[in-house]
Order: C-alpha cells, then sequence, then structure tokens
C-alpha cells in the first residue's frame, strides 16, 4: 500500500468556535510509534466530545486534528506492535480521527468482524461502547427500574434508549422537538418529554407524575448545566445520577449537603475509566458486535458529511440539530 506524504485533515490552531476549523489538504501523514498502526480511514465518527477539545472546555495541545474514532483499513503497522496486520479492517479510539490516515493505538483497536458496516460501526463505537459502560457498571440497570435519560435522540441517546429497553427498563426520555421525541418513541420508550416545548419544560413535574411520586431509580444526564438540579430533583430516595457529559455546559460544583436528604449517588464517568485494560476493551467490543450483528441494537446516522463541510457539521451539532450520529467521509 502506498502511503502518500501529505493528505487532507482538520486542524485547529487555537480553541473557538466552530470557524477555527481548518480543513487543510497538505496535513503530514502521521508515522506510527511502537504500538502504534497507521490507519487509512474510511469513516470517522464526530462525537460531542469534540466540541469540547475545539471550545477548550476539555485542554489540550494545540494545533490539535480533532476526532475520537474511526473506521478503516491498515496501512502500517508501528515497530514492536502486533496483533495486526497491513489491509486488516479496523475500528478505533484515539486521537485525529478528522483526517485521511490516523496513527492510532493498537491497544484500542479491533477487528470489524464480517457483517458489520463501517459505518454501523463508527455510528455505535465510541457511542455504544460509552451506553454499554453506563447501563452495566456505573448504574447497572435492572428489570424494571425507572430511568430517566436525556438528550434521548442524540448520538449516544438513540443507542441507549434500546439498550436500557432490552434490558428491561422503564425509560422516559427528553430530547428537544416533535420530530426527535416522535424518534425515541419509536424506540419502545415508555414515555417521552419534549423538554423545549411549554409543557415539557416542567419535566420535572411530568417525570414525578409518571412515577407516582417516587421518582426515578436513575438519571442518565449528558446535558449538565441545563438539568442537573432537575435530575437531583427526580431521582428517588437512595437513587443514582449520573452525569456523563456537559451539552449545555458543566455541571457546577456541587455542595454535598444537596444530596444528601435522599442519600443519592452521584457518578461521574468517562469511557476510557472503563476499557482501559485490552481484556475490558474487549468485553465491551464484542458485547456491541454481537448487539449489531443480531440487529438488537440499531444505529442512527444523521448525516454522512464530506471532510470539508466540517465547520457546518459542528454547527448542526451545537444547534441540536441532528438526531443519532454524524460521520465524516475523509
Ligand atoms: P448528541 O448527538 O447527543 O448531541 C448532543 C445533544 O444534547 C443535542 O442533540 C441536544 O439534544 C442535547 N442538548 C441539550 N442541551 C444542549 C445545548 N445547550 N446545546 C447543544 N445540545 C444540547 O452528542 P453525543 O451523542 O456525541 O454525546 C452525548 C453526550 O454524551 C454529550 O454530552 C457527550 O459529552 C456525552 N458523552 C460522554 C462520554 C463519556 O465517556 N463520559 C462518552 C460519549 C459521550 P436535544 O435537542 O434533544 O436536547
Amino acid at each position: 500500500m502506498s502511503i502518500p506524504s501529505t493528505m487532507k485533515a482538520v486542524v485547529i490552531e487555537q480553541t473557538g468556535g466552530p470557524e477555527v476549523l481548518q480543513f487543510k489538504t497538505d496535513h503530514p501523514v502521521p508515522t506510527p510509534k511502537e504500538g502504534q498502526l497507521l490507519v487509512h480511514n474510511n469513516i470517522s465518527g464526530v462525537n460531542y466530545i469534540d466540541t469540547y477539545f475545539r471550545t477548550g472546555l476539555y485542554p489540550s495541545p494545540k494545533p490539535e486534528v480533532l476526532g475520537r474514532e474511526g473506521a478503516g483499513v491498515v496501512a502500517a503497522v508501528g515497530p514492536n506492535t502486533s496483533g495486526f496486520q497491513v489491509g486488516d479492517r479496523v475500528a478505533w479510539l484515539g486521537t485525529s480521527g478528522y483526517a485521511e490516515y490516523t496513527a492510532v493505538p493498537a491497544d484500542k483497536t479491533v477487528k470489524i468482524p464480517d457483517g458489520i458496516s463501517e459505518e454501523d460501526l463508527v455510528a455505535s463505537f465510541l457511542s455504544g461502547l460509552t451506553v454499554l459502560t453506563l447501563a452495566k457498571e456505573t448504574y447497572p440497570v435492572q428489570k424494571g427500574d425507572w430511568v430517566l435519560l436525556h438528550a434521548a435522540a442524540g448520538g449516544a441517546g438513540f443507542l441507549m434508549t434500546q439498550v436500557l429497553k432490552s434490558m428491561g427498563a422503564k425509560v422516559i426520555g427528553t430530547a428537544g422537538g416533535a420530530e426527535k421525541c416522535a424518534l425515541v418513541k419509536s424506540l419502545g420508550a415508555d414515555l417521552v418529554i419534549d423538554y423545549r416545548s411549554d409543557e415539557g419544560k416542567d419535566w420535572v413535574k411530568l417525570v414525578k407524575e409518571a412515577t407516582g411520586g417516587r421518582g426515578v431509580d436513575v438519571v442518565y444526564d449528558s446535558v449538565g448545566k441545563d438539568t442537573w438540579e432537575g435530575s437531583l430533583e427526580v431521582v428517588k430516595r437512595k437513587g443514582t445520577v449520573v452525569w456523563f457529559g456537559n451539552a449545555s455546559g458543566p455541571v457546577p460544583p456541587l455542595p454535598l449537603q444537596k444530596i444528601a436528604p435522599k442519600c443519592v449517588k452521584v457518578a461521574r464517568p468517562m469511557l476510557f475509566g472503563y476499557i482501559e485494560t485490552r481484556e475490558e476493551f474487549e468485553f465491551y467490543t464484542n458485547e456491541l458486535f454481537s448487539l449489531l450483528k443480531s440487529g438488537q441494537l440499531k444505529t442512527k446516522i444523521h448525516k454522512i458529511y464530506p471532510m470539508e463541510d466540517i465547520v457546518q457539521v459542528h454547527q448542526d451539532l451545537e444547534a441540536r440539530k441532528t438526531m443519532g450520529k454524524s460521520l465524516l467521509k475523509p
């Protein structure tokens, strides 16, 4: 496989709005180091976390090529790196995915099984692994649990609604707008609240009513700033609130006294903490593969954007215009 010296990539030199995303055609192709593979990406995932690195909410060195996941073909194998060969069809988690070629950690790379497309896998890879860890480890969901899931029509939310229903939970999903709510309902959610509508703005009251005043067993909240207080209000006594994202801004520092009266447990997980070892990574990727292969987990691709439209991609994501996952075609 001949590897060019330069490639298409999206680079940011400083933090800021979507306008700092620069599409370049002459970015140097990286050389894989020890423990790395060079992957020729056919498709890259766009995740909300990319916006945090762009704005500086999550600090990272600049200049930076954003993007945390992709799928494609191994183009070169770094020194002392085993388990993969040039030509293998793989998906990976790492950094610098908004590019034609990425040097990725071999220990966070998997061969894609036959029968799963690269698009379906990237639409469910980082998001799907997150969802599985949240529902199995952060709070192990039990059959019959009442669960509140915010942003249920998003990249992670669309997958999480399905996983929660398959585990026998009673799911209350929130989403912004009628179309998103209809999508969440179609996945079997027991109650869907449009938290941007006049009636749905009082979602705290609606959730309490739906649970007979008791509250939910667990809240999965990735919206953060706009929802965190309501999430604490609707969780039951001895329940759990899982904050796992900041789509509206981060949850402010929490006075611990606030969680005392109901003996609430709070968690602030991140995917990589659950898949640090190869064994953990393979456990969850195998689980994801079997859900995809059996058809139990469906993906939803909002749109596959050409890489040169990257500014639009971030604008759409932050304007809450997307349902399911956005993908980039390098
Ligand atoms: P989404 O596709 O879900 O996009 C974010 C969604 O959040 C929007 O579509 C919107 O849905 C909702 N939202 C609510 N308030 C706002 C706001 N003020 N501005 C923008 N969006 C808002 O993104 P992802 O699937 O990539 O990620 C979902 C969440 O999960 C993110 O918070 C992300 O950080 C988090 N995450 C955390 C991980 C971890 O390891 N902790 C790993 C993966 C994701 P609506 O219009 O319905 O309100």
